[in-house]
Order: structure tokens, then sequence, then C-alpha cells
């Protein structure tokens, strides 16, 4: 077996090192205030290309606010948002006299369809079929014709195992089929990053199973995602890192291995007490 030369084992060590890639997301000092009630206090986040973070805290914590930060449906009070290293919802550069000029609403709807969201709740249109579904936004936001949209379609239904139920509507399905059309519904966006917001939580026991292996599928995939959820079962398996907010800050953070066997602080043993 003939050696590597030395400067080509150098240079790809080097290369590898180099290719560490930069964050997707950044979370810089996120503040919000609703009024008087300051929901978020300063938080921290980096998630590189094809992580998975998994957000765990009690009710009330701030995990749903810090989402809605990401995707721009709140506009955080102080701090910013920068995804693949573009600030959300400000002009890249600030003004010369160093104030920061904020995009249009069509610029920010636009930063906005990069990123997939997925809620508790499934929110199907109720009179449109699976398909018809996932074939809409496809259609009305990037211009697919519906020959093109029917076909990527087609293949996430199946992706998620629901090829068979194309022409069911969502009353006809499940709730774990629904939110499964959900999810199909947001990748047929091409999303960058997908957000979710505790997708099995409003799921009958039997049907969380099947939501959660989609969601560690596309993981597999190296899609970026941040998942809010309880299920301490996916955080260990799926999770790259597990981040722990209470009373709006993010308290631990690490591997799942760190965070759900080596909890440091009383909040996170008493939160892993009550969920595990
Ligand atoms: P979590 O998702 O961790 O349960 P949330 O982010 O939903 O927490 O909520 C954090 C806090 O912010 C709660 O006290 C909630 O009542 C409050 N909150 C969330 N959204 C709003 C809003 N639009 N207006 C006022 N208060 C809000
Ligand atoms: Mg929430």
């Amino acid at each position: 077996v003939p050696e590597e030369a030395p400067s080509e084992r150098t240079a790809a060590a080097s290369g590898r090192r180099a290719a560490a890639p930069a964050p997707l997301i950044q979370l810089e000092s996120i503040h919000k205030a609703f009024g008087d009630l300051h929901v978020l206090k300063g938080c921290d986040l980096e998630v590189a290309p094809g992580e998975v973070a998994v957000l765990v805290g009690p009710s009330g914590s701030g995990k749903s606010t810090l989402l809605r930060c990401i995707n721009q449906l709140e506009e955080p009070t102080a701090g910013r948002v920068r995804i693949a290293g573009v600030t959300q919802g400000y002009v890249e550069e600030p003004l010369p006299d160093g104030r920061w000029q904020k995009l249009s609403t069509a610029e920010i709807a636009r930063q906005r369809a990069r990123i997939g969201m997925v809620f508790q709740r499934f929110h199907l249109f109720p009179h449109m079929t699976a398909l018809a579904n996932v074939m809409e936004a496809p259609m009305q936001v990037l211009g697919r014709t519906k020959a093109q949209a029917q076909e990527s379609a087609l293949a996430l239904l199946e992706r998620v195992g629901l090829a068979d139920r194309a022409d069911h509507y969502p009353s006809e399905l499940s709730g774990g089929q629904q939110q499964r059309v959900a999810i199909a519904r947001a990748l047929a966006m091409e999303p960058e990053l997908m957000l979710f917001d505790e997708p099995t939580s409003a799921l009958d026991p039997e049907l969380v199973a099947e939501v959660l292996a989609v969601l560690k599928e596309l993981a597999e995939g190296g899609m970026t995602m941040i998942v809010v959820t309880h299920e301490m079962g996916f955080a260990r398996e799926v999770a790259d890192q597990v981040v722990f907010m209470d009373d709006g800050m993010i308290l631990e953070q690490g591997t799942p291995e760190q965070l759900i066997e080596h909890p440091q602080s009383d909040r996170l043993q008493g939160f892993l007490a009550s969920v595990l």
C-alpha cells in the first residue's frame, strides 16, 4: 500500500478542520417582552447545519416564544437572530448612522419561507385532501406548476408513509396521520431548517411513535432541526444537543448524555423527574 505523502495528509487534516461548518442558526442574547412580562431574558444558541437541537423546559419557560422569534412570528425586543449568517428582519448592513433598517414585510415573508414550522395542532386545510394540502404552498408561494407540485407532494407523502392516504381529507385521518401530512406540507416549501413545537403532545399516546419516526428519519437525512418536546427518549436517541430553558433563560445545554444523565441544576433535576 503506497504511503500518502505527509504534505497531503496535513492538507487533508487541515481541510477537515477548515470545513467545520458555520452555524446555520445563531441566536444572540434574545430578549422578548410582552408589555411588562419579560418572557425571554437573553438566550444564546447556535445550531450547526444538519444538527438536531431538542429544547426542553417547563410550561411557560419561553420555548414557543423562542421558536417564534427564530421564524419571525415574534420580533425580539433585543438581540438578533441570524440564519446562515443573515440577520433576520433587518437589512444586513446598518445605516451609516449605525441604526438598523428593518426589511419590508415581503422580505420578511421571504426569509420566513426558508424555515418550516410544525405546531402541536396540525392546522391542515379541512376542505382539501392530504395531497392538496401539501401542493398548495408550493403553487401559491413558489410558483410551481400543478404537475410539479403534485409530483413532489406525492414523493413527500410517500416519505412520511402516507402515499395511500393522498386522497383522504383531514377528518378521515388519525391525529398522527394529520401531523405527518403537516410535516410533508412544511417540507414541500424546501426549508433550510425545521422548527417543531411539541409536535406530538396533542396526540393519543399510541400515535406518538409514528410521528417521532418521521422526525428521526428527517434528522438522519441531514435536516437542521429544533424540536421542542418532552419526549426524552427521542432527545436521547436523536438530539445532538439538548437545551434546557427555565424562566426565559437557557440554564443548561449539552449532549443528551450530559443533560439527561448528569443534570447540574436543581431546576433541571426537578424537570427531568417530572417528565421521565
Ligand atoms: P412555553 O412554550 O415554554 O410553554 P411560551 O413561550 O408559550 O412558553 O410562553 C412564555 C410566557 O410568555 C408565558 O407566560 C406566556 O403566557 C407568555 N406569552 C407568550 N406569548 C404571549 C403573547 N403574545 N402575549 C403575552 N404573553 C405571552
Ligand atoms: Mg409552548
